[in-house]
């Protein structure tokens, strides 16, 4: 059962619909061990750099890469990163080294693709100190979220990569305009370097203290967080592109002002873990821990 077979709304009132997705919410993620979380997710390669210069650029290395299954990204990630070394920030500087990493391939990127980008990145650290630093001059006062900001700084790395592009090397790079996608990578990226958990690094707060705020973050749209969020009545939208990252940010934002990125990974947890059948099960649904907000699995009382 898709999403539009979802479109019911809760007769409870949206003030209590929240404090009850809250409150499963809470529970779900108390649940959930941190540990476990980040192995099965890109950021542990980058959470092994103590540097915040090393985890900006290994962070925007593999959170580019993040397409596909979480263990071929790990691999291709791993490949480069063992190349480069033990101080990728440094690495990049030195064209030889990235040269080297000519013949990387991983699905779209071929060629030159990966060095070009490399070299886009180390460019614009070049200019502005940091990517933390590049980032921040693209940011607007007027912009309710990062999806500005952080299209402007797609762009500044498009301009540093140079004329030409391939289509593998503008895959590394998509834009946050809304136009195609949901430039999930990338906002997945903002995720790792703006917040602070104990699963986040918050590089870019150290970088650049007081200057971003997570509440401004947009989710990164993967299926599995469309899938839940819609049977959990935070979107009934189908498109997976920025309007409903935007949507389910909004919604998510409701239970967490400050952070609507607090249920992000359990969300996605749940929808990779593959212990949802996507349909109705009376032995799935029973132990699931959401059961008590799914409108798919167990419509909460008073829901319709
Ligand atoms: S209650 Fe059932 S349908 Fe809903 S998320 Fe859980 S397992 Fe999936």
């Amino acid at each position: 059962m898709g999403p539009r077979s979802l479109k019911v709304r809760p007769k409870l009132g949206r003030a209590r619909s929240d404090a009850v997705l809250r409150r499963v919410l809470d529970a779900f993620l108390e649940s959930l061990s941190p540990e476990k979380l980040i192995q099965g997710d890109p950021i542990e390669l980058v959470r092994r750099y103590s540097s915040d210069a090393d985890q900006e650029v290994a962070g925007l290395l593999v959170a580019a890469l993040a397409y596909g299954r979480v263990a071929s990204i790990k691999v291709a990630a791993e490949r480069v990163l063992s190349l480069l070394g033990p101080t990728p920030s440094t690495a990049i500087q030195d064209a030889p080294t990235r040269e080297r990493l000519g013949g990387f391939m991983y699905r779209f990127q071929r060629g030159d693709d990966l060095p070009r980008f490399l070299s886009a990145i180390a460019e614009v650290r070049d200019r502005h100190g940091s990517l933390a630093a590049a980032f921040a001059t693209g940011l607007s006062k007027t912009d309710a979220d990062y999806a500005g900001a952080l299209d402007r700084f797609v762009l500044a790395l498009r301009a540093a990569a140079g004329p030409s592009p391939s289509r593998g090397l503008l895959f590394l790079m998509p834009r946050a305009d809304g136009a195609t996608g949901s430039a999930k990578r990338l906002f997945l990226y903002l995720r790792w370097m703006v917040r602070e958990s104990s699963i986040d690094l918050g590089t870019w707060n150290r970088l650049r203290p007081g200057v971003l705020d997570p509440a401004k973050l947009v989710i990164p749209l993967d299926t599995h967080i469309q899938r839940i969020s819609g049977y959990i009545g935070l979107t009934d939208r189908q498109s997976p592109g920025l309007a409903t990252a935007k949507e389910i940010t909004h919604a998510l934002a409701r239970l967490r002002p400050d952070d609507p990125l607090h249920y992000e990974m359990a969300l996605c947890h749940l929808g990779i873990s593959g212990a949802c059948p996507r349909r109705r099960d009376p032995e799935c649904c029973h132990d699931c821990p959401i059961r008590g907000v799914c409108r798919l699995g167990a419509p909460p009382p008073g829901w319709r």
